[in-house]
């Protein structure tokens, strides 16, 4: 889909090591923690890691960073996972890094008898007394000194859930003074009486974050692990400990997260919108989450030439979301049904079409030659859009207004003759001549006309509801303004117009197909329908803001 592009720093460092035969393979992981739904940004990471071993030879690893119980479970693994799927990806193998809980433990003892780590009873405060600041040396703990066999009695006993939660931690003894704050005796484990989403209640103590990943990374022989900017002083830690342990030398590498403007991406923020009901729901159409770009009718084509597009980078810049609406407009323009659908009804009654009804047909998308046609019924009773039609009109108006000709998409040829009113002085109706001879594709007639409208038949006509989305946030990074970011919804984010009148071809929508309803955008089917009543979201509109933007690029 997208042009040669040069090598990102990854890929450079990757072929390095190819070529160089540090790795005859490269292995990758994606390491998301199951504590809520993927969002856009993590489908960059996604698109990074499995795209690697796509482009080198090696697989990539789906890994659930699962070492905290509390926030963790299984619907969001679930969720996880049919969204990788969903997005293209295939992984060699699906982890836990709760399946190495018994191999950390046994780590963990390992450093002790190497007197690396130590069980320390200070409470938190204390801790965070001794931890210094980034110009002045922490202090060390009380019990830094304790022996190996103490270290190993105490560490078991709390294993054997012998003591409360937070008395205890297991500290890794590097240096107190060391110039990198997380390199001042991190804590590796930490008691916790709680229940875990696969392991139950075997373990009351559970590791931290930095005594797991790059353990699992190491378990796992992962060449290139590959985490957000925010892990670069973790590195240190990273490798101090793979090295400590002699274990498989897994590398961390970094880059910028990324992130679209007008909306959240932080899986707790979102969690918020959610319970709050700000939102119907983790996939509600106006949400960040791929659950959601999904149910808004977001291809995986699209999101990937997106991720492609943004790229990998090692400075953090917010993406415009106009470059993700971008994407999928160009993906649902190759693919989208044309269909036609009035959304304000104003009725046109034809006078001189005396034959009731005829079958007419229509591309189902000029885009696409194998595409085939569908059947459009007209009829002498239609309806246009009432914002198509103008009783005064300026100069230069091609639509419908008394004495000025139209063209009816894939129809005829009509005139203006005369407006009705009502009794509230309203036009209620308008009436038409049409030319027979002016049929699309068979056209004698001979007249040309600038406008042409989409319409249906009223008699054929069925209801729909459809959805129309706006931005979730009226402002671009509502997470970095003043005060709770939920004071910065967009209160006109969701407009519901219940009743439109849709062709007949509609009826058949299905979950798969998309659709351009012609004129107004491009809309999916929403999983609301019901029998006798369908319900479509708009995906994006038609306009093309970003087209001109991109080929100046
Ligand atoms: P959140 O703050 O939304 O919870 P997280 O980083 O805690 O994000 P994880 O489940 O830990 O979420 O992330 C899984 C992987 O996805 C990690 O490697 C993480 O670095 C990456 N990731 C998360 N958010 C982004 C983002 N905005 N851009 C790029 N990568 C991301
Ligand atoms: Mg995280």
């Amino acid at each position: 889909m997208s042009e040669e592009r040069s090598l990102n720093f990854l890929e450079e460092i990757i072929e390095e090591d190819l070529k160089n035969g540090k790795y005859p393979h490269i292995v990758t992981r994606f390491p998301p923690e199951p504590n809520g739904y993927l969002h856009i940004g993590h489908a960059s990471s996604i698109c990074l890691n499995f795209g690697l071993t796509q482009k080198y030879p090696g697989y990539t690893n789906l890994r659930f960073d699962d070492t905290n119980p509390v926030t963790e479970e299984t619907e969001y693994v679930d969720s996880i996972k049919e969204d990788v799927k969903w997005l293209g990806f295939e992984w060699k193998n699906e982890r836990y890094a709760s399946d190495y809980f018994d191999d950390l433990y046994g780590f963990a003892l390992k450093l002790i008898d190497k007197n690396l780590a130590y069980v320390d009873d200070s409470s938190s405060e204390d801790m965070a007394a001794q931890k210094g600041t980034p110009t002045e040396p922490g202090t060390n703990s009380p019990f830094r000194d304790r022996s190996v066999e103490e270290n190993r009695d105490l560490f078991i006993r709390m294993k054997n859930g012998e003591f409360p939660d937070g008395s205890r931690t297991l500290r890794a003894k590097i240096d107190m003074a060391h110039i990198n704050m997380l390199m001042r005796d991190p804590i590796l484990y930490r008691i916790k009486h709680a229940h875990h989403h696969r392991t139950g209640d075997k373990w009351c103590i559970y590791p931290m974050y930095d005594f797991a990943h790059g353990q699992s990374d190491a378990i796992e022989e992962v060449t290139h692990s590959i985490c957000t900017l925010e892990f670069v002083p973790h590195r240190e830690l990273y490798d101090w400990l793979i090295e400590k342990l002699g274990i498989y030398p897994s590398h961390q590498y970094e880059f910028a997260r990324r992130n679209i403007n007008y909306t959240v991406t932080s899986k707790r923020k979102l969690l918020q919108l959610v319970n709050e009901k700000h939102v119907s729901g983790w996939d509600d159409p106006r949400m960040p989450t791929i659950s959601g770009l999904r149910r808004r009718g977001y291809t995986p084509e699209s999101i990937r030439e997106f991720c492609d597009r943004i790229g990998v980078a090692k400075r953090e810049n917010r993406v415009d979301v106009g470059l993700l609406e971008f994407c999928v407009r160009e993906h649902l323009n190759r693919i989208a049904l044309r269909r036609m659908v009035v959304v304000d009804p104003l009725k046109v009654v034809i006078t001189n079409y005396t034959q009731g009804e005829e079958m007419l047909q229509s591309e189902n998308n000029p885009e696409d030659e194998n595409g085939g046609l569908r059947d459009i019924p007209f009829s002498a009773e239609l309806y246009i859009e009432r914002e198509d039609f103008m009783e005064n009109p300026p100069k230069k108006y091609f639509r419908l207004a008394p004495g000025q000709m139209v063209r009816l998409k894939s129809a005829y040829i009509i005139k203006c003759e005369e407006v009705v009113r009502g009794a509230d002085g309203e036009i209620t109706e308008v009436r038409c001549t049409y030319i027979p001879e002016s049929k699309s594709g068979a056209d004698t007639s001979g007249i040309s006309v600038k406008g042409t409208l989409h319409w249906v038949s009223v008699k054929h006509a069925i209801l729909a509801e459809i959805r129309l989305y706006d931005r979730l946030f009226r402002v671009e990074d509502p997470a970095d303004e003043a005060g709770d970011f939920k004071e910065y919804l967009n209160p006109g984010s969701l407009q519901v117009l219940p009743a439109v009148y849709a062709e007949p071809a509609l009826k058949d929508a299905n979950l798969l197909e998309r659709y351009q309803f012609i004129r107004k955008g491009y809309f999916v089917l929403d999983r609301d329908t019901v029998p006798g009543k369908l319900v479509f979201n708009k995906t994006v509109g038609l306009k093309d803001a970003w087209a001109k933007e991109a080929k100046k690029a």
